[in-house]
């Protein structure tokens, strides 16, 4: 192996915000320029040992992975690895669904938007599936706001050869469904959770589930980001992570969240976190 992966945190020079976190070829060389105050990122890094099962052993898309070698090497032919970084929009409501992403180190947000322009996400796609998969459904037409929430790599693929790939492939078609069914799943056990759970239980459910997706403790998450995933003000974003921080369970610095305890924030979460969790291995395996 001529390249190694870390998880790379890059920071601004100037302000210290985090721009961005992610697992990338190490070191790494990065150009970036801070969107806030236009300096060029130093970035730090922090190698870590990816075991079996990391971002060497392609490919990390749970979907993929499912398939047997020909039919899936078939299916890669027809992708092309693309890399996302935090808050890009894949699609607005809307947009003419043009490719579907098959996350392997990043992870995507499913959001629905109000008129007012308040958002609250309605489902989590990371390295267990697809975005948008609308376009199996013969819908041509995004209805949620698709943005990237943690920046890494995916598997792009055009809506054509998806089509395609699902109409030849049976068992990508079945597949496809079951993973249908889990997400609306998600979708539709969101709708509860965040009608009727704390914004704690939400907050920690949610953090959970971007650990599930990416394996690592670091976040680059500012509270203008988390209120708007989490549909509360910022204010309620700010009390509850000095909460989980007086707890013990995250640290919050320069808009940078590490998860110090995970076990306890899986106490703090509602059960939606494993509800969720078990319908996606009882249906996807
Ligand atoms: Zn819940």
């Amino acid at each position: 192996m001529t390249d190694r992966r870390a998880i790379v945190l890059v920071v601004c020079a100037s302000c210290r915000e985090p721009a961005h976190v992610g697992v990338d070829t190490f070191p790494i060389s990065a150009h970036l320029i801070a969107s806030s105050c236009e300096m060029p990122y130093t970035y730090s890094t922090t190698e870590v040992v990816l075991g079996k099962g990391g971002v060497d052993d392609a490919p990390a898309n749970g979907l993929l992975a499912a398939l047997p070698g020909a039919s899936r090497e078939r299916l890669l032919a027809n992708t092309q690895l693309v890399s996302l970084t935090v808050k890009d929009v894949l699609y607005h409501p809307g947009d003419s669904i043009t490719a579907v992403y098959f996350p392997l180190t990043c992870v995507i947000s499913m959001m629905t938007e109000m008129k007012n322009g308040a958002t609250i996400e309605i489902a989590t796609v990371g390295n267990e599936g697809v975005h948008e998969i609308a376009s199996y459904l013969g819908i041509d037409e995004a209805v949620a706001l698709g943005i990237t929430q943690v920046s890494g790599e995916a598997r792009r693929m055009s809506v054509e050869d998806f089509k395609q790939a699902a109409k030849s492939d049976e068992l990508f078609d079945t597949i496809l469904r079951r993973y249908t069914h889990a997400l609306l799943m998600q979708i539709a056990r969101s709708g509860g959770c965040n009608s009727l759970h704390s914004v704690e239980e939400r907050y920690t459910r949610w953090l959970l589930m971007m650990h599930d997706r990416t394996n690592v403790d670091v976040f680059a998450f500012t509270q203008e980001f988390l209120s708007r995933m989490l549909g509360v003000s910022r204010a309620r974003v700010n009390i509850v992570t000095k909460a989980l921080e007086k707890a013990g369970r995250i640290k919050n610095s320069r808009n940078q969240i590490t998860v110090l305890d995970w076990k306890g924030l899986e106490a703090s979460s509602c059960d939606c976190y494993r509800f969720i969790k078990q319908e996606f291995a009882r249906v996807l395996v």
